[in-house]
């Protein structure tokens, strides 16, 4: 059995062949998996545990059956979905993480993160995080009514879009977005692991380094834009697969 690790679904209306790809995999592999990890943006938006949407209902019911059938489910909240709460985590049968978080993986340390907390170089992106993690400005913003968070949601998907184009044209896209190395070196100190594994890039990869004199390994889950990704351990062994959609 492994214990198996995915993140960035972003899943809403737009590609419902996405959600029903994550449903079979929930169905399926995730019920016999020795533990199941959503490392955050499992939702493209999430205005608070009334978001009506399909995709929301669909996955919290499938996770249910994930957990009923024997596998915990453990979830962090992306930068996508950081207001999923506790009424949403109860009826999907999951437990919250904080970020970032050590796991004990195969007797060992192993610290997992959504990983927008390491780019570090993306001021802009970093003071809208402080911004929005806030307990204030949450309370307010889950105060106001589902329509006026819906809208709040499409416009800063809006900005969000525009500014990754600015980026993009500056030629900056590649560098500001990606992980700042010293942030990666500093959490591998601070917390003594010497593996660490997360999403939000969307660059899947197994890198290895020299942290603190250590050998290292940072692992980076992929994206479910055009096909699935899902990272399988099993006795010490890393295996960091995309899962096709035709299946
Ligand atoms: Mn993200």
């Amino acid at each position: 059995m492994a214990t198996l690790f995915v993140s960035d679904l972003h899943l809403d209306a737009t590609r419902p062949e996405i959600t029903a790809h994550f449903l079979r995999f929930l169905a399926t592999e995730a019920r016999t998996a020795d533990a199941l990890y959503i490392l955050g943006d499992l939702f493209e938006a999430w205005v608070g545990d009334d978001d009506p949407s399909d995709a929301g209902r669909a996955v919290a019911e499938a996770l249910h059956g994930v957990a009923d059938a024997g596998a915990p489910v453990y979830f962090q909240r992306g930068n996508r979905d950081f207001l999923v709460g506790a009424a949403y985590a109860a009826r999907a049968g999951f437990a919250i993480l904080p970020d970032p978080a050590v796991i004990v993986l195969g007797g060992a340390p192993v610290l997992v993160s959504h990983g927008d907390l390491l780019c570090t170089d993306d001021h802009a992106y970093q003071a809208f995080r402080a911004q929005t993690r806030d307990p204030a400005w949450q309370a307010q913003f889950l105060a106001q009514p589902l329509q006026a968070r819906l809208a709040f949601a499409a416009q800063a998907r809006a900005a969000s879009q525009a500014r990754q184009g600015q980026l993009q044209q500056a030629g900056t896209m590649e560098t500001i977005t990606d992980v700042a190395a010293a942030a990666v070196d500093e959490v591998f100190a601070r917390y003594g692991v010497d593996t660490m594994i997360h999403g939000h890039t969307h660059r899947p990869a197994i890198h290895r380094l020299t942290a603190g004199g250590r050998q290292c390994r940072r692992i980076v889950l992929g994206d479910w834009y055009t096909q699935g990704s899902v990272l399988r351990v099993a006795d010490g062994h890393y295996d960091l697969q995309t899962l096709p959609l035709a299946l």
